[in-house]
């Protein structure tokens, strides 16, 4: 089942007993503003949801919310799912952008999420150090990194309870095996609360867009067990190599080419030993704290695993 489908169908449900309207002509709602508009997928639901609440002459509070399951932060591994979570608010940061109320990071025992509250969605401020049970909250995926989105229609409790949080940072020590495509000079798109990088200019969900350069680096370490998938994000690319994101601008100007930075970086790092610690997100550890190690420098051996993978 398609993606529009299954949220036609999750609005389906909520209004089969108040509205003679079919999937189909939900499907074709959801489908106009996700695929013609661009709007991203929460925001189009909510859209069609209140196209159908005023349709039924009902207000929110009648729809049962439906089809959000309650899960523990480990869990979330999908984009797009409608979840319940109970979770402690352990930071708050400063919001980038004026369309964002809070942003932060929640933690259960199982791990810890990064959160976003839209100001329009007009719900109360979270506090630091505070629990709360969240219905309704809306998963999203940025680079195997997932986080929560809280909405007009998530319901948030505070709890009379503390709940320890659970510890998912990484340690890896091996060798830096390979750099993945998307690595070295990229650009991400300007729009609030976006930063996708850009393929051929355009950004998956608002299309061709003026990009903001960025350096990165996506890695594979080899501990002797496992590879790892790392990433690097613009400072820990640029105390790594030594290159500046400016130095790196003005290489590709010269050479008319941005894959110039990632040859430079990866003729650098490639075969070399490092300590990397740092929090895990989906399948990648975030390189918040990196040791150059002295290690068994054995390049033929590592070029033959590279080319294995
Ligand atoms: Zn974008």
């Amino acid at each position: 089942m398609s993606d529009v489908r299954q949220h036609a169908d999750d609005i389906h449900d909520q209004f089969s007993d108040h509205l003679d309207v079919s999937v189909e002509d939900v499907e074709e709602r959801l489908a106009t503003l996700v695929d013609e508009y661009k709007v991203p997928m929460d925001e189009a639901r909510r859209s069609v949801t209140n196209h159908y609440l005023e349709e039924a002459g009902l207000e929110r509070d009648d729809l049962s919310s439906g089809s959000s399951e309650a899960v523990n932060v480990e869990d979330v591994d999908e984009p797009e799912e409608w979840v319940d979570l109970t979770a402690k608010v352990i930071e708050l940061w400063d919001p980038r952008s004026d369309s964002v109320a809070q942003v932060g990071l929640l933690g259960d025992p199982t791990g810890t999420i990064k959160f976003t509250k839209w100001a329009k969605s007009d719900l109360p401020a979270l506090e630091e150090g505070g629990v709360y049970s969240l219905q309704n909250v809306v998963t999203d995926e940025y680079q195997g990194r997932y986080s929560v989105k809280l909405n007009s229609t998530t319901i948030i409790e505070e709890r009379d309870e503390d709940i320890e949080v659970g510890d998912d940072t990484s340690v890896i020590e091996g060798a830096l095996i390979d750099m993945q495509s998307g690595s070295g000079l990229i650009k991400r798109c300007p729009e609030d609360d976006c930063t996708r990088v850009l393929q051929n200019g355009r950004c998956n969900e608002h299309g061709e867009v003026e990009g903001e350069f960025d350096l990165r680096i996506k890695a594979v370490v080899d501990d002797g067990l496992d590879a790892h998938e790392v990433i690097f994000d613009k400072d820990a690319t640029e105390n790594l190599t030594g290159l500046s994101l400016e130095e790196a601008k003005d290489m590709a100007m010269d050479a008319l080419d941005t894959t110039v930075v990632a040859d430079e970086i990866a003729a650098d790092i490639v075969g070399t030993y490092y300590r990397i610690e740092g929090p895990t997100f989906g399948r990648y550890v975030l390189a918040d704290d990196v040791t150059e190690l002295d290690g068994p420098a054995d390049a033929e051996e590592l070029l033959i695993k590279a080319r294995s993978m």
